[in-house]
């Protein structure tokens, strides 16, 4: 499989399968669970992902807080600033993730860029504690699973890249990160 053809992916439903490419539009309802995605998302068919507004963006979990992912989405937000009204927290996948992250400066630039730098955890994965979304806000999320509820109360997840977060971040709104400047080929 060639994965260097395939365009970035976001979600637009409640489970991660029902996702698609940046510049696709959103599917038509063909059963009763797209019905009850759409409805929980407030979104519709024909929609693109660049209409959504993001307030949030998670960057961490167990499956997209390595390193790796870290450096992706600094290499976006390098020299930038979210958009004012989003919210963005940064949790490593790890102790070691994190001692490594800030030994090459990645805290640095996602604290300049307006974000938090937190504790390793599972943190905004789940919904933990007080790291929730708030309700009815669309969250764009490097985590694992965006089922209706698992970000908070009527919390909308956007799973996505690393990289596709940070775009977001700045632009709040999802964009294809092939097209920006220090974007990935
Ligand atoms: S809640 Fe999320 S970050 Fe925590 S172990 Fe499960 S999948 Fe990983």
């Amino acid at each position: 499989m060639d994965a260097s053809a395939l365009e970035p992916y976001v979600t637009w439903g409640t489970n991660p399968e029902m996702a698609g490419p940046i510049n696709a539009s959103f599917p038509e309802i063909k059963d009763h669970n797209d019905q009850l995605a759409y409805e929980y998302m407030d979104l519709h068919p024909g929609q693109y992902a660049s209409d959504i507004k993001i307030e949030y963006v998670f960057i961490g979990s167990c499956t997209n807080g390595r390193l790796s992912d870290l450096q992706e989405a600094a290499k976006i937000l390098s020299n930038k600033k979210i958009k004012k009204g989003v919210t963005g927290v940064v949790v490593p996948g790890s102790r070691p993730v994190r001692q490594a992250a800030e030994k090459i400066g990645l805290d640095q630039v996602f604290i300049q860029a307006g974000f938090e730098w937190r504790e390793p955890g599972c943190s905004m994965c789940l919904g933990m504690n007080p790291d929730k979304v708030p309700e009815f806000v669309h969250c764009a999320s490097t985590s694992n699973r965006n089922f209706a509820g698992r970000q908070g109360k009527n919390a909308r997840t956007h799973l996505c890249s690393p990289a596709m977060a940070a775009a977001a971040a700045i632009n709040g709104k999802f964009v294809d990160i092939r097209q920006m400047a220090g974007g990935i080929n």
